[in-house]
């Protein structure tokens, strides 16, 4: 299917984007364009203008401080977070979930900004950004502001932006000494193919028991899904077998699945108790490390 014709706008700053969309109502903003070339080839999206952030200069910085944290830039490429030896050694389940993100060529096009503004329930790079508890932040016609990213997904392909705003780099805080992350995804073919199952966690220790646990769970409803009464299952405790395996099947319980071309809503259910045990366990063991 051929492209329909639309206006390509590739603003060079923030303020001009911003100044873009409010001429332009319904006008979109485009990274790689991986998901919404895809949507205006393939589904049916029928655009007027088209704004490239690419050329926006300084927004594909990536940075890792040993205060603020780990920064990625809204054009920073998943290639480029999949590989940065920063993140690898600091964040590296933020590396794996780039890295598990696509192909290659598609992580030279696409970025992870756009993999969380295309809010897609399955999105690779969101449930370990949401474990460490990220904010996104915006820029607007009403100034500049900072959100949880627990607060930016709305529904399938609904963000909370309002209109003309741009988020411009996502944030993860240092993390706390003792802390262990880890993510697995499953999907049919393993690669090149969306995760029918995610389940990303992150635990922080004092001593041997979880001061703070955090769960959330991918593909199983309109957005991820935070696992609440499992992070209480777990919290203030050691995690022995016993702990885990009552934490995976809470898991189970606590997402409402649908079945789709990747999965049945039952396969869905079981894997999630199948891999809230194991990354429950391996960021219970990186933490302890
Ligand atoms: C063959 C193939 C395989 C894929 N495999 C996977 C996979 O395994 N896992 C996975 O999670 N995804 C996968 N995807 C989806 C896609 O590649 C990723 O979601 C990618 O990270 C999107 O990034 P992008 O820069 O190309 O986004 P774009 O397509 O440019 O944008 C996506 C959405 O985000 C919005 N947007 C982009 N940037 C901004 C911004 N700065 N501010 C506000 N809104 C913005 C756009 O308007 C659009 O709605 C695959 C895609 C293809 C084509």
């Amino acid at each position: 299917m051929r492209l329909s014709h639309f206006d390509y706008h590739a603003p060079e700053t923030v303020a001009q984007a911003i100044a873009l969309m409010q001429a332009k109502p319904g006008a979109r903003l485009m990274a790689g364009g991986t998901d919404l070339l895809i949507k205006m080839r393939h589904a049916g999206l029928k655009l007027q203008d088209v704004i490239s952030v690419k050329s926006i200069k300084g927004l594909n910085t990536i940075t890792v401080d040993e205060n603020k944290g780990l920064s990625i830039g809204a054009t920073a490429l998943l290639a480029d977070v999949a590989l940065h030896p920063d993140i690898l050694k600091y964040y590296p389940t933020v590396a794996q979930a780039a890295r598990g993100t696509a192909n290659a060529q598609v992580r030279n096009m696409g970025t992870v900004i756009g993999n969380l503004c295309n809010a897609s329930p399955a999105a690779d790079n969101a449930p370990t950004l949401l474990a460490m508890n990220a904010e996104v932040e915006i820029h607007g016609p009403g100034g500049q502001r900072r959100m949880p990213l627990e607060q930016f997904f709305k529904g399938p392909g609904i963000t909370a932006l309002q209109p003309a705003e741009i988020v411009t780099a996502v944030h993860a805080p240092k993390l706390a000494p003792h802390t262990g992350t880890a993510y697995i995804s499953l999907s049919a073919r393993g690669q090149l193919d969306c995760t029918a199952v995610g389940v990303a966690a992150m635990i922080v220790l004092k001593g041997k028991a979880c001061e703070e646990v955090r769960i959330f769970i991918s593909s199983c409803g309109p957005t991820p899904v935070r696992a609440l009464k499992t992070e209480a299952i777990a919290r203030g405790k050691e995690l022995t077998e016993a702990v885990i395996e009552q934490a995976g099947n809470q898991a189970a319980g606590e997402v409402k699945p649908i079945a789709d071309v990747r999965a049945s809503a039952g396969y869905r259910e079981k894997m999630v108790a199948v891999l809230t045990r194991r990354v429950l366990s391996q960021a219970y063991t990186r933490a302890s490390e």
